[in-house]
């Protein structure tokens, strides 16, 4: 496909460039040099400036922006930002975090991003649904076979039979886990305990509400040292949380399939990213000609997916602007 004056390349995050063009998916820099679309607002995947031009993002994902930003330029830039709009963008739900979305961009070939993404609906939230593409730009954040989550319904099962076991010992219980996304689902799901939400995980919760989205949870009390569930990101015990009296630990995270817990008495392999065999599948209906992997194991995922499914399959570096990169 190279000649078709379509390329892909990382630099001011992912570069997708069609004739006169430029689409930069999740940039570091929003600018108006090209049209700027950020899937979610992860520390690794959202701006750290902001000079102008139109966005594309859903509206959790800019409350979320504006409610992370520091400068007052960067502040000033979300309060009044233009939305993007054109027909060649078409974003849609990507089902990794609340507000989360995929772009496909179609300029007579069709060139999908995923973001980071999760096939399983959860959470009243659908899951990334596959879409026919020329060219596909895929995470590959858990991109290794020997990544294979538990089903995560099953998983949430087990983190609820936990608490309630913890709670009914006299216990409180504490899970650890990312303040944005992973930290709203377990709120949701575990409603029935009336969650505590501690420091960063309270502050980000609030400041995704809005008139049609709200959680249900009570702010953490330090000065409240009845047993209860309470969930923070901050795995020290300051702010109070040394002060709960009997507890039991647990970090919620994929990650926690490798066996690890940081020292905490469980650890659940519960994740908001696809594992290695969703990837796959995910790529085998989108069915490309080509696959650009980024965020992780791209070395890896590339070489399964070409051996696998017989698709050019290349990693995203920095910088890259050789021949391969085109299609
Ligand atoms: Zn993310």
């Amino acid at each position: 496909m190279e000649g078709d004056g379509l390329s892909v390349v990382s630099g001011n995050g992912i570069e997708v460039t069609s004739g006169q063009m430029k689409y930069f998916l999740d940039p570091r820099k929003v600018s108006a040099a090209g049209i700027c679309c950020v899937s979610h607002a992860h520390s690794d995947h959202m701006p750290s400036s902001f000079d102008g031009g139109p966005l594309f993002c859903s509206d959790i994902t800019l409350r979320c922006l504006r409610g992370r930003v520091k400068s007052k330029k960067s502040k000033n830039y979300l309060e009044n930002v233009e939305r993007g709009d054109l027909p060649s963008v078409n974003a849609s739900g990507a089902g990794h975090i609340l507000g989360s979305n995929m772009f496909m961009i179609d300029e007579g070939k069709k060139v999908l991003y995923t973001g980071d993404f999760c096939p399983q609906d959860r959470l009243g939230m659908e899951g990334a649904r596959p879409q026919k593409c020329d060219a596909l730009i895929i995470e590959a954040t858990y991109g290794n076979p020997r990544y294979r989550f538990p089903n995560r319904n099953a998983m949430m099962g087990v983190i609820r039979d936990w608490v309630e076991d913890t709670l009914n010992q006299g216990c409180s219980a504490v899970l650890y886990s990312y303040p944005l996304g992973k930290s709203q689902e377990l709120t949701t799901m575990l409603k029935e305990f009336q969650p505590r939400l501690h420091g960063s995980v309270l502050d980000t919760t609030r400041m995704m509400e809005a008139d049609d989205l709200k959680f249900d949870y009570l702010p953490f009390d330090p000065a409240d040292d009845t047993p209860q569930l309470v969930i923070s990101h901050n795995t020290k015990g300051e702010n109070g949380l040394s002060a709960l009296g009997k507890k039991r630990t647990a970090t919620v995270s994929g990650w926690c399939l490798s066996g690890r817990s940081w020292g905490m008495d469980e650890g659940f392999a519960y994740s908001d990213h696809a594992d290695f065999y969703e990837i796959i599948d995910f790529v085998k209906r989108c069915s490309p000609d080509q696959v650009y992997m980024h965020h992780g194991s791209e070395e890896i995922l590339a070489k399964e997916i070409r051996e696998r499914l017989g698709i050019t399959a290349v990693p995203l570096k920095k910088g890259q602007s050789n021949l391969g990169s085109y299609f």
